[in-house]
Formats: structure tokens, sequence, C-alpha cells
């Protein structure tokens, strides 16, 4: 069974319960891996235009507007070319992007198609649904809020989905923490007899799935795990018709006023967005892209907001740590949830043969006395 820990949190950080719009940025960054690139540069382009195919998935034009060039711009997952759309603020709509659903009609096979095509995902073989609302990094509070956002939505499709596919089981995982959102569920819950809900223990890393359900005892080839972020992808596409455009972020930290929930488009440039939104309390601080733990330091200029970010926190500055020699307290073997040895992992041999199996978690260098970074060795770095 994996080791799980209970994190220290700054009970001063509170996120606004007003979700903040931020749906009209001047200009977009798309970012595309070795994809066919389906628009050509300076042409009109709508909401919804194809833009590319990427790894099973069509990717769309978030905004109406000029197709530009490509760029180079970062993102959570490192320097991407991206394609740079001026917004001409029509808002104008390519309809009808895919057939329209009425799920009550179609059969399951042309859904299973739709959800394999668009997003990636097979109920085949698979008799539980669970649905992740867990937010890992603290200070983070993305899946919550998508869940609060459309919770009513989700249940009607949560219900349908176990009727089609035949589920045993649908399960709603939310941390103790998320009051709002399981006093809301509790509420609605008695009209959905097959969807049940677990609330979890604060645990750090309950939110990866193997290890939700891991924990909770289910079958990991029959249980599909969706997290909140998709089945809103899936529910506009499915119940609104409509292609992903936006999405939400959290930004948070000590370093700024007001910790908030911002609903972007997907490619939003970062500096504009914290141009215009963010105050800051502190004159210097660090920004640290996709939580504390599992995050990264940033620099805001040249970074987009794509689809895999979920946060951005805003802390003081704080002066960089020094490595320093192991002192071989075996903290760092202690903690890792999957039993890893990460003194081992500057061995070239045991890196490879471990290196999907760790969770990329960050535990290792957090706890570490000696400020090792265990991250830059997984991320392919040396020992230097
Ligand atoms: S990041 Fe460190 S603690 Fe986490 S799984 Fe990998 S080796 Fe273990
Ligand atoms: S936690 Fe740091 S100091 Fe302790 S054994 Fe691991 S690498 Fe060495």
């Amino acid at each position: 069974m994996t080791k799980l820990i209970e994190l220290e949190k700054d009970e001063t950080i509170k996120v606004s319960s007003n979700v903040i719009n931020y749906i009209k940025p001047s200009v977009v960054y798309i970012p595309y891996e070795n994809a066919p690139i389906l628009v050509k540069p300076n042409t009109i382009t709508d909401i919804g235009t194809p833009l590319f195919k990427s790894a099973n998935k069509i990717i769309t034009s978030p905004i109406s507007g000029i197709i530009k060039n490509y760029q180079k711009v970062m993102t959570i997952n490192g320097e991407k070319y991206a394609l740079e759309i001026i917004n001409d603020f029509k808002e104008r709509k390519k309809l009808e992007p895919i057939k329209k659903i009425t799920l009550n009609k179609i059969n399951k096979e042309s859904l299973e198609k739709l959800l394999q095509y668009q997003f990636n995902i097979s109920f085949e073989n698979k008799n539980v649904l669970i649905l992740n609302a867990i937010d890992d990094n603290p200070y983070v509070l993305t899946q919550n809020f998508y869940l609060l956002l459309n919770y009513e939505g989700f249940l009607e499709i949560l219900n349908q989905f176990a009727k089609i596919f035949s589920l045993t089981k649908v399960i709603i995982c939310l941390k103790e923490t998320s009051s709002e959102n399981i006093n809301k569920l509790l509420e609605c819950l008695g009209m959905y007899p097959n969807i049940e809900l677990q609330i979890l223990p604060n645990f750090y890393l309950l939110g990866e799935p193997l290890i939700l359900i891991n924990y909770l005892h289910l079958s990991l080839s029959s249980t599909l795990v969706l997290n909140t972020a998709l089945l809103y992808d899936i529910y506009n596409l499915i119940k609104r018709n409509r292609q992903k455009t936006d999405k939400l972020i959290t930004i948070s930290g000590t370093a700024l006023k007001e910790p908030s929930i911002v609903k972007v488009k997907v490619g939003t440039p970062l500096k504009s967005l914290l141009d215009n939104l963010v105050i800051l309390k502190e004159p210097e601080v660090t920004y640290i892209a996709g939580g504390l733990l599992k995050g990264q330091i940033i620099e805001p200029e040249n970074f987009i907001i794509d689809e895999n970010l979920d946060s951005i926190l805003i802390m003081p500055k704080v002066p960089e740590k020094r490595e320093e020699a192991c002192i071989h307290c075996g903290a760092c073997l202690n903690i890792c949830p999957v039993e890893i040895n990460p003194l081992l992992l500057r061995e070239p041999n045991y890196l490879k043969k471990v290196q999907n199996k760790c969770l990329k978690c960050g535990l290792c260098s957090y706890i570490c006395p000696s400020y090792i970074n265990f991250n830059k060795y997984l991320n392919g770095g040396s020992n230097e």
C-alpha cells in the first residue's frame, strides 16, 4: 500500500469563491507537437475552427481572429512552437463543430467512438467510473471549482454514462476539506441512486488516479478515472455542442492580494493575465507553475496558459537554497510513496529502471534538509 502524508498548509491563503473571467485576451498561442497544421497564416479563424490534430484529438481555435505565424513559447511541459492568433473580438463561432448529440438517443458504439476520438478515453471493460475532484497541491482548487460550477450538469451526464455503459458504480471523490461541494452534492444525490460520494482525508497524492484506485480497493483494469476538468470538456461538447475554448486556473500564493480562480481562454499569455488581474503584496516574487511540490519556478514572460496548466502560485522571493552534501538522514527514502531510493537517481541504470514508477511528486526534494533537488535527475539533468 502506498504511504500517504498530510501536508502542512498556510491557512491564511483563502481563494475567493467568485470566479474571475479573463476571456478576452488580445492574443492566444496554441502549442502543437509535430501535428499537421490545418490552417494557413494570415487567414481568418472562428471559435471552433480546427487548427491541428494532435495526439488523438483535434485542437480548435478558442477565439475568432487572424492566424499569424508560429512562435516559440514556454509551457508547463517546456518550450514549444505555438500558433499565434490575434483576437478580433467578434466572437464568431464555427457552426456545428460536431453533429449535435442527444445522449438519450445516441447508441453506445457512437458515443464510445466520439469519446475515444475527441478525448482519448474508453469505457471498454470498465464497470466503475470515478469523477476525481481532488486537488493535490496545497492552495490549488481548480478541480474543486470545475465541480462547484457545474455539479448539476456533471451529475446528469454521469448518470447517463452509468446507464449507457452499464456501470455498476459511479463515485465522486472529494477531499474532506471541500465542504461547499460536499454540501451541494449531498442535497442532490438523492435523485441519483447510482452515484455515490467518497469523502477522503486530505492526504497528498490521493488525486493520482493509480493511488486513488488503490486506496479505494478497486480494480485497476475495470475502473476509469476522469478528472473534473476533462468532464467539463466532455460536458461542453456533448451537451452544449461546444469545443474547448476556456479553462479554469488557480492564481494563488502568499505574495498576491486576492488569490482567485480565473476562467481563461486556452493559450492566454500568463503575463497579460497577471498585468490585468493580479495585485502583488511583495516587491519581489517567485512564480511557480503547476503546484508547490510538483511544479516548477517560471518566468511569466512568454509563458502560456495551455490546457495542461492548473495553477500559478505567487510566493515572496526567497534566496535560492544552495545544495549541500547529503547527510544520509534517510528522509527522502522514507517519504517516497512508491519506495524508490532517491539517492540512487543519479545512477543512470537505476534512473532508467524507476523513471516510469516515479510519480514526480516532489516529496523527496521537499523533505531533504540538504536542499537536494531530485527533479533535475528525473528531468534528465546531471548530478553536477
Ligand atoms: S519524486 Fe521522489 S518521492 Fe516522489 S515518487 Fe519520485 S522518487 Fe519518490
Ligand atoms: S533527505 Fe537529503 S540528506 Fe537525507 S538522505 Fe536523502 S538526500 Fe541525503
